[in-house]
């Protein structure tokens, strides 16, 4: 290889390792030197000049701990030093804008959770910016050395431009928020669709922790998808999401916002679930439904009570669900399958429904082994935007920023 035409190499390899070392820290701790070496698969001197620096920039600490097996003197082990580092997490979501400060531990400090501004006084970018700067003012004396913003949000984006191309319910069109608050705060910014940072952060801290293939389905208002292939987020950079919920399951249903004729949204979103159930009510006078508001709560209550016609409706948007899933099961080969979304309130009849259609309808040498459960977050709010950073962490990319101060 001519590593002449490629300046940027070694950088690379710095970066990659540093990123290593970090995450092995931060799963095995206190873990000795020599360890570290081993499972790194690094030079020992190579191990001291990142740990070093690491020291150095208060990512690291030294701790005296008992090796396993050993019954001398204690050895010294490292450990993270998550307290020196925060960062601002931002979630934009169902019209609200909430804002974290965390430290390194991923552990909330401050929370703040405010209506999204409208656009009418001010455009929405000169908004956020504003709204930013203000909750830094009021909260300065908390802050420690601050590492980083990150932002989750609905909409259509570009993860590695930190451009927003749209926004739901906004006149949003190509809003540069990645470059314009980067400028403003000299910070790096990660910006990432909601769903697909929600499946990292189940990957990271939650309910497929460890697991190295994995789908999530996202079944609220809208229908969304995030996957996890090879212990990596697909389409992590660029502007690319698995779109789930403008795929055609039914091509003489309902006309869908997008133009074309029954995406999945329109048979499995909780919107398009109320209103099935609305239209049924009129003609089965027998169901419980009639005696209360209708609700997403007050459906799945009636589901599991038994109502029939609550348990049909929730089963079918199972097994709309579950025949995507088949699909993508035969093309991922996932060992496990997360549902985030309100109807898992009535899990015991959405589950089984969502499984039997997946073992009718993919390869059963993939679908036999396969784990669903629920998200561990009902609600992820700003830990998606945690896990990017975390995930930035591990890479080395916003690591090799700190070490250099
Ligand atoms: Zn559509």
């Amino acid at each position: 290889m001519n590593l002449d035409s490629q300046p940027g190499h070694i950088d690379q390899i710095k970066q990659t390792n540093a990123g290593v070392v970090y995450r092995l820290i931060d799963l095995y701790g206190p873990i000795s030197r020599i360890e570290l070496s081993k499972r790194a698969q690094l030079a020992p001197a190579s191990i001291t000049k990142i740990v070093r620096e690491m020291l150095e920039a208060h990512l690291v600490q030294e701790t005296e701990f008992q090796e396993p097996g050993s019954r001398g003197r204690p050895a010294i082990g490292l450990i993270l030093d998550t307290v020196a580092w925060h960062y601002l997490a931002i979630r934009l979501h169902h019209g609200e804008m909430t804002m974290t400060l965390r430290d390194l531990s991923s552990r909330s400090l401050v929370e703040e959770i405010l209506p999204l501004p409208e656009e009418t006084q001010q455009p929405l970018l000169a908004s956020l910016v504003n709204e930013v700067d203000a909750f830094f003012i009021r909260h300065q004396q908390k802050l420690e050395r601050l590492t980083a913003i990150a932002i989750t949000l609905p909409g259509l984006i570009n993860a590695a431009s930190g451009v927003v191309h749209r926004l739901p319910g906004y006149a949003v069109q190509d809003m540069p928020l990645g470059e314009v608050l980067a400028a403003r705060t000299g910070l790096p910014v990660f910006i990432q669709h909601d769903i697909s940072a929600w499946t990292l952060a189940e990957s990271l801290f939650g309910a497929s922790h460890g697991a190295q293939d994995v789908i999530q389905i996202v079944i609220d208002e809208t229908v969304g998808a995030g996957v996890i292939s090879g212990g990596q987020l697909l389409h992590k950079r660029g502007r690319a999401l698995v779109e789930i919920g403008h795929t055609q399951i039914d091509p003489y249903g309902k006309q869908c916002y997008c133009g074309n004729h029954g995406c999945l949204e329109t048979v499995a979103s909780t919107g398009s679930l109320l209103a099935l159930v609305t239209q049924r009510l009129a003609s089965q006078l027998d169901s419980t439904l009639h005696q209360q508001p209708l609700t997403l709560e007050s459906l799945c209550s009636a589901a599991i009570a038994g109502d029939r016609l609550a348990c049909d409706a929730i089963a079918s948007v199972g097994h709309h669900i579950g025949r995507m899933l088949a699909m993508m099961v035969n093309i991922f080969n996932p060992q496990q399958i997360l549902i985030g979304s309100p109807l898992n309130q009535a899990a015991e009849v959405l589950f089984p429904a969502v499984s039997s259609t997946i073992h009718q309808q993919a390869l059963p040498a993939y679908s036999a082994e396969i784990n669903l459960a629920t998200t561990e977050f009902r609600e992820p709010g700003t830990l998606g935007a945690a896990a990017l950073i975390k995930d930035a962490l591990y890479s080395g990319y916003l690591l090799v920023k700190l070490l250099q101060g």
